[in-house]
């Protein structure tokens, strides 16, 4: 016997819930395909392991939903743009500084969140951690969660993976691409302020105004068309360059740097997106657990660097951390097709689109903003792994390479994606077909009539 492994009992695990769609994780991804597949009339339960919807944005504090957003960009709609719309009535969404977008509200879209999922009429499962798929021999046909009420057995006919991370493609045994860790895209640990005295930040941020070319300063080279560089940016960087010629932080945390999110009349500045965390993997608990303490110091670091070179933030102090580190890139399923760097540098075009995503690449080292109108289309098949059935994948685990990630990775596209992955779940019940074999004109006919832009 292997001194490292304990062999468990079998057991009884009873079965707590049986639904049309199961979807697993509520980012947006997860929260706009439950919402899709609802609204087509089939029944749907949305589980996630932590007690609100969102993912990143509510989860991690992520709140720049569109900020690529200018003039001629063209976008699907659809369930992503009513996430910005709904927050905006709720009184949840401020203008965002670099876009003609809307600044989501980390914690006032947990409240938005509930509200679309209960008049949606999904069933709600907070505080459930998929634990492992249920199988019929290369078909999921539910899962096992672990909650405070021990392990419990949810039946579905089909299942959307919006775990960001691909845990249910990958324990079901579906081929999954992990990018190296050494490669990932940083983490970051997360964290809003309070007591910025705005109107004093703001004549700072005029006096020395931030361009997305500055992002390409220190340790960092970004890759832009040109028609980025002179752009405005909410960039920090001098602060922190500063902090460390006069020995405020340590020399070696030269990677701090990044964006402020909004910042409010009342003193807050949210989306603190400044530290980044080389080499953490995000399916490994021991490397989230050694990054989210790593994360949290350097914030502190950070802090002070602010307090002592930023106008405005001599009063400032810690209001939140999100409520995890935020993982940007774990793995990916080997879809029927994975998307290529070339399709969206590209505008690429497929019969088989569900849904339109502007040409907005931000990801290893490269950042191309939709100002122009360009756009690509997103294929049904990139979220279909190949070799499990009843399964299909949305939000950022969908199948492609690095290049394509650093598009699709984006909510908005989550969305549409979730949005895609929803509505065809939904069809493929209906039509008593497989996942694989749905009639997609009928599923791009049944987007169109939820409001998305399919070509
Ligand atoms: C620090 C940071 C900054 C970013 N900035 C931006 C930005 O400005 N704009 C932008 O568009 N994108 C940004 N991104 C990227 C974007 O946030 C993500 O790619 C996107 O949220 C992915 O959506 P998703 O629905 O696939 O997964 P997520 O948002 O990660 O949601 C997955 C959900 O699944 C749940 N879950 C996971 N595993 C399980 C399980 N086993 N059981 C139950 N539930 C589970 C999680 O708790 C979570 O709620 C950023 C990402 C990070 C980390």
């Amino acid at each position: 016997m292997n001194k490292h492994v304990i062999q468990e009992p079998a057991r009884n695990t009873p079965i707590v819930h049986e639904t049309d769609v199961l979807v697993v994780g509520s980012g947006p991804g997860g929260l706009a395909a439950a919402i899709a597949a609802a609204r087509c009339g089939v029944s749907v339960a949305l589980l996630e392991r932590f007690g609100c919807f969102g993912g990143n944005i509510t989860v991690v504090g992520v709140e720049g939903f569109a900020w690529y957003r200018h003039e001629q960009t063209i976008e699907a709609g659809g369930i992503g743009r009513e996430f910005e719309d709904k927050a905006k009535a709720m009184g949840a969404a401020v203008p965002e500084s670099q876009s003609l977008s809307y600044e989501l509200d980390s914690e006032g879209f947990k409240v938005v969140a509930d509200q679309l999922v209960l008049d949606a009429g999904i069933h709600p499962m907070l505080h459930r951690h998929f634990v492992a798929p249920i199988m019929d021999g290369n078909h999921v046909i539910g899962v096992i969660v672990e909650s405070k009420s021990g392990r419990e057995a949810i039946l579905a006919k089909r299942i959307i993976d919006a775990t960001g991370d691909a845990d249910v493609a990958h324990r079901a045994g579906a081929a999954t691409i992990k990018t190296p860790v050494e490669e990932m895209q940083a983490a970051s640990v997360m964290f809003h302020l309070a007591g910025v005295d705005k109107a004093k930040f703001m004549s700072g941020v005029q006096a020395n105004p931030q361009t997305y070319k500055d992002w390409s300063t220190g340790e960092w080279v970004v890759e832009t068309d040109g028609k980025e560089d002179d752009m405005f940016s909410p960039f920090l960087g001098k602060p922190f360059e500063q902090a460390i010629k006069e020995g405020v932080i340590p020399a070696h945390l030269n990677t701090i740097g990044g964006t402020w999110g909004a910042v409010h009349d009342s003193g807050e500045m949210t989306y603190m997106n400044l530290i980044h965390l080389a080499e953490c993997d995000g399916t490994d608990p021991d490397s989230l657990t050694k990054f989210e303490i790593e994360g949290r110091r350097q914030a502190m670091h950070a802090i002070e660097a602010l307090k002592a070179f930023t106008p405005g933030c001599t009063d400032a102090r810690l209001r939140n951390f999100g409520m995890s580190i935020g993982i940007r890139d774990t793995r990916k399923i080997d879809a029927i097709y994975n998307l290529k760097e070339k399709d969206v540098r590209n505008e690429a075009r497929f019969d088989d689109t569900i849904g339109i995503y502007p040409e907005f690449i931000d990801g290893y080292g490269v950042l191309i903003i939709p100002t122009t109108g360009r756009y690509m289309h997103i294929p049904y098949r990139c979220m279909l792994p190949k070799d499990v059935g009843n399964l299909v994948v949305a939000g950022r685990a969908i199948g492609g390479d690095k290049i394509a990630h650093a598009a699709t990775r984006n909510m908005a596209c989550c969305a549409v994606v979730g949005q895609g992955a929803g509505v065809a779940s939904a069809i493929s019940i209906q039509d008593g077909c497989a996942l694989n074999d749905v009639e997609i004109k009928k599923v791009q006919q049944k987007l169109i009539s939820q409001g998305v832009r399919i070509h």
